[in-house]
């Protein structure tokens, strides 16, 4: 996630502020301090970093905080406004007809992100059409139908031309009855020339209303001159930052978007047409400084449950809450979780959980892909009812057994019982928190 560890530094050092209600110049200096070495690390460009802290610094000290307020809270919420501020409003995507275009260099996630955000259109009652008009790179055609067919939307695409522009023009025809054009452009490895023509020509054909800019969160200070030089050639109206689900740093991506003058549209976080999020500056800037999204979580849990066909009586994380933590909950809990996305997500948006757990964790306890839990499903099934209930007493015999019985290798039923223990350590954790965060996040989603 991007920023990731200015959530942890930030809170830190404004917990030295606890108790004070006033801040000096040197807690202001300190908590300045952090966030300039976290989004400098992060590649966000300098200039804009320093103009952020001397509006941070400036407002802390001079701002009255309202009565009562402690010196911590009102630092945080400067802090805060300004973060918002800096990465903007999400860009405006009325849902309504319209033709979205995007560009980007060769790997940055166009292809993916257009499934994607054909998908999420779809999600909100839309009817969109995907055109694929990259003769350049030879698997593009394939590529896309197959996202788009995973995202169940319209596609256009046509693997033996080789002009691009009759491609997009026979692509709005074609796909005339869609509402939501979303088209895919070439990229190439580099900004040259030539791409630069051909995208210009493309857009005068389309005419898109909007034209997104889709950026690798790993980019770093190059996200400048890339975003400068397809803001002057044809607009860039917002970004898609892709590849957030990675180590990258993101920086660079916010860069563009001051560059631009424009906004950010969606974040990629995943190579499934459901990884996309639509930028919601609030819950992501929460996010970063480690206040969790509650919104976003609670969007995401009854996504899960529609997908999952699973009522709210089905669910009850007060089971999880308490008691054992049986396989029979795992298998449960990784339907319901998977159907949300990778759990370690799920649990960045939970307050005070963000990051601290899941560092202690190994970086593959949580990497439950749809095929291990199809496998681990199949495994499950050959197991009796006390072994589910009891996983810990399986043993070197019941392990053979099981791998027979299931036609999986022993490694995968092995991999099943610590993928089991990791999460029983995860739950034993939040067990451990009381009455705290967790349950209260558990009730909530329930209503
Ligand atoms: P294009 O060349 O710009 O069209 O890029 P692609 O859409 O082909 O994406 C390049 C690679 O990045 C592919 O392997 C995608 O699966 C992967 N990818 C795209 N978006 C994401 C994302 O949000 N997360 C992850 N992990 N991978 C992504």
């Amino acid at each position: 996630m991007v920023l990731d560890d200015l959530g942890t530094s930030l809170r830190g050092t404004l917990d030295t502020l606890r108790g004070k209600s006033r801040v000096t110049e040197e807690d202001v200096d300190k908590v300045v301090k952090e966030i300039q070495r976290s989004l400098i690390q992060a590649d966000v460009d300098i200039a804009l970093v320093q103009d952020l802290s001397s509006r941070i610094k400036e407002r802390s000290l001079e701002e009255e905080p309202p009565g009562g307020t402690s010196a911590r809270d009102h630092v945080l919420k400067i802090v805060y406004e300004e973060m918002v501020g800096l990465v903007g409003d999400s860009t405006d995507l009325p849902l309504e007809e319209q033709t979205i275009m995007l560009a980007g260099l060769q790997g940055s996630g166009k292809t993916t992100s257009a499934a994607k955000m054909a998908w999420w259109f779809s999600k909100k009652g839309l009817r969109p059409a995907v055109i694929q008009t990259d003769t350049f790179r030879p698997g593009a055609y394939d590529q896309a139908k197959q996202m788009a067919d995973r995202a169940e939307v319209e596609y256009y695409g046509d693997p033996d031309a080789d002009d691009p522009v009759q491609i997009a023009r026979e692509g709005l025809e074609a796909t005339s009855d869609a509402d939501v054009h979303i088209v895919d452009t070439a990229g190439r490895h580099a900004l040259e020339d030539d791409l630069i023509d051909e995208i210009e020509d493309i857009e005068s054909v389309v005419d898109p209303d909007r034209n997104l800019l889709v950026l690798d969160a790993a980019i770093g200070q190059g996200a400048k001159d890339q975003a400068q030089q397809f803001d002057e050639s044809i607009g860039i109206d917002g970004v898609v930052i892709t590849k957030l689900d990675g180590t990258a740093k993101g920086g660079g991506a916010l860069t563009a978007v001051d560059q631009t003058d424009s906004s950010i549209a969606f974040l990629g976080t995943g190579e499934e047409v459901a990884d996309v999020e639509r930028f919601e500056p609030d819950g992501f800037i929460s996010r970063l400084l480690g206040m969790g999204d509650l919104r976003q979580l609670a969007e995401r849990v009854e996504r899960a449950m529609e997908e999952t066909g699973q009522s709210e009586d089905d669910w009850d994380p007060e089971d999880m809450m308490s008691g054992s933590f049986t396989l029979k909950d795992m298998q449960k809990q990784m339907e319901a979780m998977n159907n949300m996305g990778p759990l370690d997500q799920v649990m960045d948006m939970i307050p005070g959980l963000g990051g601290g757990l899941m560092d202690q964790l190994p970086d593959d306890a949580m990497d439950v892909t749809e095929e291990r839990m199809r496998d681990f499903d199949v495994v499950m099934d050959s197991m009796t009812d006390e072994e589910m209930e009891y996983p810990r007493a399986i043993g070197a015999d019941q392990i053979e057994r099981i791998s027979r019985g299931s036609g999986k290798p022993e490694e995968r039923v092995r991999e099943l019982l610590q993928q089991h223990k990791m999460m029983e350590q995860t739950i034993k954790q939040f067990q451990g928190m009381g009455d705290g965060d967790m349950q209260r996040m558990m009730k909530k989603m329930q209503q």
